[in-house]
């Protein structure tokens, strides 16, 4: 089975959308870690994500705050949080800091630049890497460890009924 996924995107409603079919499958409990430099769409992709889940406050990059938690309102899979973080900042005191897996668990967890905090990502994740190839395309990749492989499946067949240009 297939545990990674390649997207090519052209504009950013797609990554929105692309982040709200990820979390209309979404699974309690589930981690996404996102990586991609400043300006990819890492936050633009969680508000698709948000936007699935049934959050009604605002999804910003919570780079001076670290985390932010919403209410998740549309019942995903029996998900009551969406857990936004951004260890940007974390870069030179990633030692200070912990993840608790108890917070997340009722929840989802987007960590956006988590290749900083690579040691604190549990054992069974998404990790979603966003490369800019042009002002509004981007090349999205999707890696499932073996728990998400059918998740990933069910993900990609939606992005095929969408229209989404599948590199592999
Ligand atoms: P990050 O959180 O990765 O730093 P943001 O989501 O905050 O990035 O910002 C992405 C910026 O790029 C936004 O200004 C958005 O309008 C723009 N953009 C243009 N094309 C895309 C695209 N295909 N996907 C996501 N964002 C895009
Ligand atoms: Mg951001």
């Amino acid at each position: 089975m297939e545990n990674i996924l390649k997207i090519k995107i052209d504009n950013e409603i797609k990554t929105i959308n692309l982040g709200y079919i990820l979390a209309k499958n979404a699974k309690k409990g589930m981690f996404i870690a996102l990586n991609g430099d400043l300006g990819a769409g890492k936050t633009t992709m969680t508000k698709g994500i948000g936007k699935a889940l049934g959050v009604d406050t605002t999804i910003n990059s919570p780079t001076f705050t670290i985390m932010k938690v919403h209410n998740a309102t549309n019942n995903i899979d029996g998900i009551d949080k969406l857990y936004h973080l951004d260890v940007y900042r974390l870069t030179d005191s990633s030692g200070d800091f912990e993840l608790e897996e108890y917070f997340y668990q009722d929840g989802l967890t987007v960590v956006e630049w988590c290749d900083i905090i690579k040691d604190l990502i549990p054992d069974e994740h998404l990790e979603i890497n966003l490369q800019i190839t042009d002002l509004t395309k981007r090349i999205i990749t999707i890696k499932a460890t073996q728990e998400f492989e059918n998740y990933l499946a069910i993900v990609k067949k939606e992005l095929e009924e969408n229209n989404y240009e599948i590199i592999y």
